[in-house]
């Protein structure tokens, strides 16, 4: 079959090359793609934003299966065109996207079907918000409602920080905004990958991710700097949890209302105590998370995404390995401040490429036969062993044969868990 994935980042590097490890694909495309993802599927040059110029290129190319990645894609109604002109896709609606577009959509999903999650009030006035702030005290958390990447979330620690990220919200940092305001959960994070086909969900796996750019957990917040799967937090008895009390109402729920959700839910968990408790949802897979997940699922994870989409997940097995994975991003000097661009990558061609060491390319690009750095985020150094101290060795293995002096990683990945 000829699959087109829509996207460019490590995520869709690593969907692809599991998606081609399965006899099932035959022309794999991946828009705009990137230098490394030119290793393993054709990389074409299209606006994924444009309903037209996607729902064109895939009748021009006799697309049969698109594979959305990014969110904004999901958020613009890309796959409800892709839909409505007869193609299989993997990929909320529009209008079930609103599950990561929405803060606000979530948390009245949650209060309509009684998953635990953090208390939460909402404001279109700052002085209302400030006022309610001051009468629940710290520590309390402000958000931004709407998509933010990741900036829009102050956890304040005290009133007064409080106050400042509502006068940010309201001065127009986001631009048009309104406010959440959460109750503060204590406890350890992790993250749950579903997949659901409107009426049946599937769990795919689990991860844990470092936020922040330095080592011990410390700096300014990032895309991500590393992840491992599983997540030892979530064990079955938790994830069982989750998935009764939290995944399936939300499918339900979203169905009842007719936008039933079709595509891979992640899931942000607060764990305390035994007790599990929503943070967020994503409606994609998430990056550096999908790279871990990748290497453990391989090439099945073709097979899991087309029962996903054709409605078939009720019958179809997840066959998993006794494995774990971890991934190290790579990221040019600066990042998540300002960094520089252009800078050469030398040595990944002699690295080795299988199944237990990929190195999934984000921001690169090719000039005059080097592989350059265009983004912040730029590789994740990935390794899959019988333990996770194997696959740590393995994916710092692949980070230290990189010679790339302006780029830094973080050598603490997977600490809480080794
Ligand atoms: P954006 O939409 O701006 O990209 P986001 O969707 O990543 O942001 P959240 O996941 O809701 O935002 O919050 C970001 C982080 O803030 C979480 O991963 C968690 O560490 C922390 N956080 C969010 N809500 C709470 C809460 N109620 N209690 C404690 N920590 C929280």
């Amino acid at each position: 079959m000829n699959i087109l994935i829509l996207g460019g980042g490590g995520r869709e590097h690593a969907l692809a090359w599991a998606i081609r490890q399965n006899p099932k694909c035959d022309r794999l495309i991946v828009a705009p793609g990137n230098a490394g993802i030119a290793g393993v599927a054709e990389c074409a040059d299209l606006d994924v934003l444009s309903r037209a110029e996607v729902l064109e290129f895939a009748q021009e190319n006799a697309i049969d299966f698109v594979i959305v990645g990014p969110e904004a894609p999901l958020a613009a109604g890309v796959s409800d065109a892709l839909r409505n002109a007869g193609f299989l896709v993997f990929g909320p609606s529009q209008a079930a996207a609103q599950l990561e577009a929405s803060k606000t959509f979530t948390k009245e999903i949650c209060d309509a079907c009684a998953a635990p999650t953090a208390a939460w009030a909402r404001f279109t006035d700052a002085a209302a918000a400030r006022d309610y702030v001051t009468a629940q005290g710290a520590p309390i958390v402000v958000k931004a409602d709407g998509l933010a990447a990741g900036k829009g979330v102050t956890v304040a620690e005290t009133v007064e920080q409080a106050h400042a990220a509502i006068d940010d919200i309201f001065d127009g940092a986001f631009g048009d905004m309104s406010v959440v305001i959460e109750e503060f959960m204590d406890g350890e994070e992790a993250s749950f990958f579903i997949l659901s086909d409107g009426t049946d969900c599937l769990a795919i796996g689990t991860a844990q991710d470092h936020k922040r750019v330095g080592d011990g957990d410390t700096g300014p917040n990032t895309g991500g700097m590393g992840a491992y799967s599983p997540a030892p937090v979530l064990t079955q008895a938790i994830q069982d949890q989750v998935m009764d009390r939290i995944v399936r109402p939300t499918i339900a729920e979203m169905a009842r209302r007719g936008t039933p959700f079709q595509g891979v839910l992640y899931a942000g968990l607060m764990i305390a105590e035994g007790q599990a408790r929503l943070v967020e949802y994503n409606v994609r897979f998430g990056d550096p998370e999908c790279q871990v997940l990748m290497m453990r699922l391989g090439g099945q994870v073709l097979d899991l995404l087309l029962a996903c989409a054709e409605g078939r997940l009720a019958d179809t097995p997840v066959t998993w390995a006794d494995d774990h994975a971890l991934t190290v991003v790579m990221a040019a000097q600066g990042y998540p401040g300002a960094y520089t661009k252009g800078t050469a990558i030398r040595g990944l061609q002699d690295l080795p490429e299988t199944s237990f060491q990929m190195t999934f390319h984000a921001g690169t690009d090719t000039k005059d036969g080097t592989v350059i750095a265009t983004g912040g985020r730029v590789l994740a150094c990935t390794g899959r062993g019988a333990t996770l101290a194997e696959a740590h060795q393995r994916a710092y293995a692949l980070v230290d044969a990189i010679d790339w002096p302006q780029g830094f990683c973080r050598r603490d990945i997977g600490w809480r868990a080794l």
